[in-house]
């Protein structure tokens, strides 16, 4: 399992900054994380200001 980015993603980067292993990058229009990579640590959600990242 990993965290998905949803489409409510309006790119601040923030999520980006507190992921402990580096699994979110900037993709074409919206935040993405490799799946890979992700510890599922919810990090990502807690720092979203509008929730976009969310377990899958
Ligand atoms: Fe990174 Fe944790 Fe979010 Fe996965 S859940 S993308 S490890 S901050
Ligand atoms: Fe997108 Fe939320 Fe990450 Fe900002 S913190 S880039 S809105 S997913």
């Amino acid at each position: 399992m990993a965290y998905l980015i949803n489409n409510d993603c309006i790119s601040c980067g923030a999520c980006a900054g507190e992921c402990p292993v580096g699994a979110i990058s900037e993709g074409e229009s919206i935040f993405v994380v490799d799946p890979d990579t992700c510890i599922d640590c919810g990090a990502c959600n807690s720092v979203c200001p509008v929730g976009a990242p969310n377990p899958q």
